[in-house]
């Protein structure tokens, strides 16, 4: 029995080891994200902790006590610390480092008086316990929007984790593992490393769950966003117009399209430098987002080109929406907050389904109007073909 205990505990320690290395391994990737790597060391820790307890017949026995629990502590820091960095509001780290070192104090104290075990496991369980706590419950207050039933399914693993621990340290203090009958001691610590492999093995596969999701939220993001600007990209744009076309369809509703081009850029960048030449791009984009309204859909879907869905707009509507961009592009130049040269724009405006049922037809439309504005002298609007 106590082999088998011996046995289940070593698995525990290998498990924990291996589960370590791999999320180490992961965390390596293009994100490198700080919350797998804490969590993989966290598991080195643990495994080394694991290890220098079950080397007891070999070492002094509280002498292990102290290093082996002492390592746990840390590995519980290590952890909580990595899933820390998805919520908002963090708990002072001091604080945390604080507890660790009166945990070892404590353990270094019953190394000298000789309390016995049970000082020894209530010490890492209750900081642990205190941790993953306040952990849990910041998580579960901000759980990240993308991720949120991963992040419930690891709060959940680390919940029962406690549960594990807490109901461990209890039998303990009961004095369940110095009865008479050995067996039942053994018994304890075999339930104990099957609980404790499991819930290791499924709060892994959460956090691992968790960052995956993030990053796939993180891939879609910029998939969907132009770097420069921050607005919405061609793709998005382009998602968003069939949106409003299906909607406009199925309630019978127009709206408008307007499409900006900054005039004579190319001047710009050939005289003040690309650099100057992208900071107008981010001070236009910033003056046609201020001067539209909250359900105008503002992108950028070309080098200088930004695109404008106007919903419920009709056509004259909609050309006093593109004129008042114009405008706001124009006079924003006064309260530049850098001195760069004065940008204008000239506007081809559009209506579905008047000038086109799809993208291809309304963009031509708008586009065609565009360059009748560049031509009719520039930092202008049309909204009607020749
Ligand atoms: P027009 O008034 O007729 O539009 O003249 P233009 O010079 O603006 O037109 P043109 O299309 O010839 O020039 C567009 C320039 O935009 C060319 C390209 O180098 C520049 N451009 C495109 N994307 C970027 C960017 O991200 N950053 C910078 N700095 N320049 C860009
Ligand atoms: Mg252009
Ligand atoms: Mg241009």
């Amino acid at each position: 029995m106590l082999l088998a205990a011996k046995l289940l505990l070593l698995c525990l320690l290998a498990m924990s080891m291996l589960m370590g290395v791999l999320v180490l391994a992961v965390a390596r990737g293009e994100r490198n994200s700080p919350p797998l790597r804490l969590w993989g060391w966290g598991l080195v820790a643990y495994a080394c902790g694991m290890l220098v307890i079950i080397s007891s017949p070999f070492l002094p026995a509280d002498l292990t006590q102290v290093v082996g629990n002492g390592l746990i502590s840390l590995s519980a820091l290590l952890t909580a610390q990595g899933l820390l960095m998805h919520v908002p509001r963090r708990p002072n780290r001091t604080l945390l480092v604080g507890g660790l070192l009166l945990v070892l104090l404590v353990l270094v104290v019953n190394h000298v008086l000789h309390f016995g075990l049970a000082v020894d496991v209530a010490a890492p369980t209750l900081y642990a316990t205190l941790i993953y706590a306040t952990v849990s419950w910041q998580i579960m207050r901000h759980p990240p929007e993308a991720a949120r039933g991963a992040a419930v399914f690891l709060v959940t693993t680390i919940v029962l984790t406690l549960g594990v621990w807490n109901l461990r340290l209890g039998l303990i203090l009961a004095s369940f593992e110095h009865t008479s009958d050995p067996e039942r001691a053994y018994m304890l610590q075999a339930w104990f490393a099957v609980f404790q492999l499991l819930l290791l093995v499924s709060s892994t596969l959460g956090l691992i769950w968790v960052e995956v999701r993030l990053m796939q939220e993180d891939l879609r993001r910029s998939a969907f966003t132009d770097l420069l600007t921050g607005l919405p990209n061609r793709r998005a744009m382009h998602l968003r117009f069939e949106e409003e076309v299906a909607r406009c369809k199925r309630l019978n509703q127009k709206f408008g399209l307007a499409l900006f081009d900054i005039d004579h850029f190319k001047q710009i960048n050939d005289t003040c430098g690309h650099f100057v030449g992208d900071k107008v791009l981010k001070h236009v984009a910033a003056s046609l987002e201020r001067g539209k309204r909250a359900e105008d859909v503002l992108g950028r879907i070309g080098g200088e080109e930004f695109l404008v869905i106007l919903p419920h707009h009709e056509r004259e509507a909609s050309l006093v929406a593109a004129e008042h961009l114009r405008q706001t592009v124009e006079t924003s130049k006064a309260d530049a907050e850098v001195a760069k040269p004065a940008a204008t724009v000239s506007g081809g405006v559009a209506l579905y389904p008047d000038d086109g049922e799809d993208w291809d037809r309304l963009y031509m439309a708008v586009d065609r109007r565009m360059y009748r504005a560049k031509r009719a002298g520039r930092n202008r609007v049309e909204g009607r073909d020749a």
